[in-house]
């Protein structure tokens, strides 16, 4: 591959050691991109953490506070001065706890450090919904109906916004996320008492009371769109991924490409995203997420950040979007263009999590007993081994199983085989709903909508 050409924006973002601020399977997977680009990843970890079997590879692993997220993975000063003692040139935020922080990032450009995502005001315009929807509607992203403006106060008026978008609708906060901050209006008769208790919610949980609205679709599926740009103006779409098997807005088992969609109806979204990013001025991977019905796309909200479900766009594509990602925070410019790229085959990842497989709740304890499955387009992402003890504290997601094949069916059956060889003894875990799921027709299908999981473990649970 050419050498890419030196930008003198590129002055100044060069690093050789990343921070990762971060634990679990996305640390290992991270630290993995570094030692592939010849960089040193050092990391830091909570007391919980101090004997994960990763701190061993990294350079250095430093205990930065308790237990306690809020006092460990979230304590930017802990983070930075972490960051200082270790000689590190850059910080990785993975995903989840400080990654789509945009005091955060300012914070760590400000300490001359290099903030592996975008820049600050891009997550802070993308973190603002009604910023985000103006951003997106100015680059033609199609966007779910309803004004890209703050709600008024006047009752009248928000009624007539919600006529005009017709009922049912749905209110959202402005700085809401994580599925909080959210109301599902079916009636004219129950849409000023929505406004008053999400309004109140927001004004506590996110700091503004700031409200929109929009048309509720009632069967979506969710079709994201991963992307990768640099600080140069380039930008490429990466294919789709479909992530509508969700549990309580939590995403299970995703899958790239999302099935049934014709390349002529996702040619333009994923065009008008890359426009996007280059308006706002994007740097680094992002993912676009719609609603997908009847045929259309809305775009509901960008992640500025790696995604948990990169994996199988990675296995479709052939790329490392890890070490993409870390190539353009240090200033190159991208090394394809969109005809490059070419996704291939298809690809399922399942969220395999310590956690009761009927009840869903968490389960913490030691592993007694590990065996991982193999074989060709087998992968799996985790930093778990025998006698590794699962913390309380965090997410209960312990690995990713991710598998590769021609076609969908196949990609299926390899998922069915490599879930009856994953055995893990000690704590419960997901893994026989996941066996469960795979085997169910509708799934198979493909083209079920983000109900679909709630509803079919519904009826599970009755006919149990
Ligand atoms: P958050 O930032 O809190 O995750 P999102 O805007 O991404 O919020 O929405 C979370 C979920 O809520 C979506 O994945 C979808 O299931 C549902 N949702 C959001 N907007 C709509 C809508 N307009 N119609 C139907 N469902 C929606």
């Amino acid at each position: 591959m050419p050498e890419t050409p030196e930008h003198p924006a590129a002055a100044g973002r060069r690093f050789e050691t990343v921070l990762i601020a971060n634990r679990g399977e996305i640390a290992v997977r991270i630290e993995r991109a570094c030692r592939d680009l010849g960089l040193t990843a050092v990391a830091i970890c909570s007391e919980a953490d101090k004997e994960a079997p990763y701190g061993k590879t990294m350079a250095s692993f430093l205990c930065v506070g308790p237990s306690n997220a809020a006092k460990s993975y979230l304590n930017q000063d802990a983070i930075l001065l972490a960051a200082r003692l270790t000689g590190a040139g850059a910080v990785h935020p993975g995903y989840g706890f400080l990654s789509e922080n945009a005091a955060f990032a300012d914070a760590v450009e400000k300490a001359g450090l290099v903030f592996i995502g975008p820049t600050a005001s891009s997550i802070a315009t993308m973190g603002d919904k009604i910023a985000a929807k103006r951003a997106m509607m100015a680059a033609g992203v199609p966007c779910v109906p309803g004004p890209d403006t703050a709600l008024p106060d006047d009752p009248a008026s928000i009624e007539r916004v919600a006529l005009e978008i017709g009922y049912p609708v749905i209110i959202k906060a402005s700085g809401g996320g994580g599925g909080r901050g959210m109301r599902v209006v079916p009636e004219a008769g129950q849409l000023q008492e929505a406004i008053a208790l999400t309004r109140e919610e927001a004004r506590k949980a996110f700091g503004s009371p700031s409200l929109y609205m929009e048309k509720f679709l009632e069967h979506p599926r969710h079709i994201e769109i991963q992307v990768l740009c640099d600080d140069h103006g380039n930008a490429v779409w990466l294919g789709h991924r479909d992530c509508s098997m969700q549990r309580r807005h939590q995403k299970v088992v995703e899958e790239a490409p999302a099935p049934g969609i014709a390349p002529d109806i996702i040619q333009p979204v994923g065009m008008a995203c890359v426009e996007a990013c280059r308006q706002i001025g994007y740097r680094g991977v992002g993912t676009f997420e719609f609603l997908y019905e009847n045929g259309a796309f809305y775009f509901i909200e960008m992640n500025t950040r790696l995604q948990v479900e990169h994996p199988v766009t990675e296995m479709t594509s052939g790329l490392d979007i890890v070490q993409a990602q870390i190539k353009a925070a240090q200033g190159h410019a991208l090394d394809l263009a969109q005809g490059d790229v070419a996704c291939e085959g298809h690809s399922f990842e399942c969220r395999i999590n310590a956690e009761d497989p009927d009840t869903f709740l968490p389960s913490a304890g030691v592993i007694t007993h590990l065996a991982l499955p193999q074989g060709p387009g087998i992968r799996v992402d985790t930093h778990i081994r025998a006698g590794y003890k699962v913390s309380p504290y965090y997410d209960s997601l312990i690995a990713k199983l991710i598998v590769h094949a021609p076609t969908r069916a196949k990609a299926m059956a390899r998922m069915c085989e490599a879930l009856a060889g994953t055995e893990i003894e000690g704590i419960a875990t997901n893994i026989p709903f996941l066996r469960a799921l795979f085997e169910d027709h509708a799934f198979a299908r493909g083209e079920t909508d983000i109900h679909y999981l709630e509803q079919w473990l519904k009826l599970r649970r009755t006919a149990a």
